[in-house]
């Protein structure tokens, strides 16, 4: 059985390299018809906080992957919280130490800076050296007796090397001459890290374990720790960095990292998760918007990259636009109508002003918060004003002269109010006998007539917008001052 997890250590946020982390765990999961695990790696007391625990949770949720077993939902292989399976982590401590595997060790901190210097002086690795790996049993018994501190140490193998099969980099190898015995549970009986996340994955039979490139000096320690408890080794899966446009390690200095600012700054979670599958991982064509369904189907391990993915704030911009427009009619102009009213340009809405003005804007807005200017600048063309003015003053051009002129009777008359009134097919109509009457048609007719009634060279859709802001108007709907 496929059993994969995401291990965050609540220290901060929920960073998008953990949210991809946790993403190719999630996707390979349900993939496989297996489980997704989510465990607290909170050993640092110092630097774990409950706050962040909670909200890389409800980062993990926003997103929407959603996990099977974990801290808030249980499971048969808990605690999923590592400062709450101390007592396992000794319980394996001690096999290891009647094995033989580990030993205890008395060298107090000052001998074990001046093991440092030396090998420093003799330019070798700062490997342990100390005389505990070989003592006998009369010398651990007197300092036993004594009360004297002792960590236990891993008795790594002096020569050798050991060897994964990574399913993303292929075979990895390490010498073990260079890693020296390695302490597992410190002398006031906290557990190291490495250990526990060994303990951890193996009792709560992870499979495969998937996880960023930094881990992999981790993955060296931890395979020695699996083969001594005899447990099965795991498959790994060691996924590269995440890197800033100018190819260094991503980071704060670059903007904004973390999911919640994302979300907060009006991101949608399926976009989210859309990019960040693309940070190293293709189906091999050249489409590059899918769905989590359409991710679960076409997500293999084999096919995420080794080298490093940059991450491209501009197309996952680009990327939300998609998604945003490719959302059900109705949930995208309830979406822009909450936005329009909750910043304050609409006030209150017939039910249609709303839909008219999403139809509109929409292709030219990627992330919501964009709706907010696309609207307040087309409620801001001149309508009114322009044409009530216009006649008194030179503002318009000679050769828009003749339009302007017939648009502003047709304006007096209410002729053109009058079509309004019908909506855009009423400014259809309206404007397909203006332009009869003016023997004009195509640019001839609607450049000038855009210019009149919007004092703008470019814009959306003339008709609809003009027949939305003469909405607006009637209607109430928008806020007085944008309008
Ligand atoms: N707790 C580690 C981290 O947040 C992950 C450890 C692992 O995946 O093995 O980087």
């Amino acid at each position: 059985e496929v059993r994969v997890r995401f291990a965050p250590s609540p220290t901060g946020n929920l960073h998008v390299g953990g949210a991809r982390t946790a993403l190719f765990n999630y996707l390979f999961a349900r993939s496989k018809g297996g489980k997704f695990i989510l465990r607290i790696e909170d050993t640092d007391l110092e630097r774990s906080t409950k706050k962040s625990e909670e909200a890389v949770l409800s980062d993990l949720t926003w997103l929407g992957l959603n996990w099977d077993e974990g801290p808030d939902v249980g499971g048969d292989y808990g605690p999923y919280r590592q400062s709450e399976r101390n007592a396992l982590y000794k319980q394996y401590a001690e096999k290891l130490l009647e094995s033989g595997a580990v030993y205890r060790c008395f060298c107090s901190n000052e001998e074990l800076e001046e093991m440092k210097e030396r090998a420093k002086q003799m330019q070798l690795p700062p490997v342990y050296m100390g005389k505990w790996a070989t003592a006998s049993e009369a010398e651990i018994e007197a300092e036993l007796a004594k009360g004297t501190p002792f960590t236990y140490r891993f008795r790594v193998p002096t020569d050798g090397f050991l060897k994964i099969n990574d399913l993303i980099r292929g075979e990895v190898n390490w010498n073990l001459n260079t890693l020296g015995d390695f302490v597992i549970m410190r002398s006031n009986g906290q557990p190291v890290y490495n250990f526990c996340v060994t303990v951890d994955d193996a009792t709560m039979h992870i499979s495969h374990v998937i996880r960023a490139e930094e881990h992999l000096p981790n993955t060296l320690r931890q395979a020695l720790i699996y083969k001594a408890l005899g447990f099965p080794m795991p498959t790994f899966a060691h996924v590269s960095l995440i890197l800033a446009p100018d190819k260094s390690k991503l980071s704060k200095r670059h903007g904004a990292t973390s999911v919640g600012q994302f979300k907060e700054m009006g991101y949608l979670p399926q976009a989210m998760i859309n990019y960040l599958a693309l940070l190293g991982w293709g189906d091999g064509t050249e489409n590059e918007f899918f769905t989590v369904d359409q991710l679960v189907e076409k997500f293999t391990l084999e096919r995420v990259n080794k080298s490093g993915a940059v991450f491209d704030i501009v197309k996952l911009k680009w990327m939300n636009g998609l998604h945003l427009r490719s959302l059900p009619q109705d949930e995208l102009v309830k979406i822009f109508e909450d936005r329009w009213k909750s910043v304050g340009i609409l006030v209150d809405s017939d039910g249609t002003f709303a839909k008219e003005a999403t139809e509109l804007l929409k292709d030219g807005i990627d992330l919501i918060p964009e709706a907010d200017t696309a609207l307040s600048n087309l409620l801001s063309y001149p309508l009114h004003s322009t044409l009530n003015s216009a006649e008194g003053k030179p503002i318009v051009q000679d050769k828009l002269s003749e339009v302007a002129a017939c648009l502003i009777s047709a304006y007096n008359s209410g002729e053109l109010l009058e079509a309004l009134n019908e909506g855009h097919s009423g400014w259809q109509k309206w404007v397909k006998s203006f332009g009869k009457s003016l023997k004009r048609k195509g640019k001839g007719l609607f450049m000038p007539l855009r210019v009149l009634l919007t004092g703008k060279l470019h814009g959306p859709d003339m008709g609809g917008s003009i027949s939305l802001i003469y909405k607006a108007g009637q209607c109430g709907a928008v806020n007085s001052q944008s309008g």
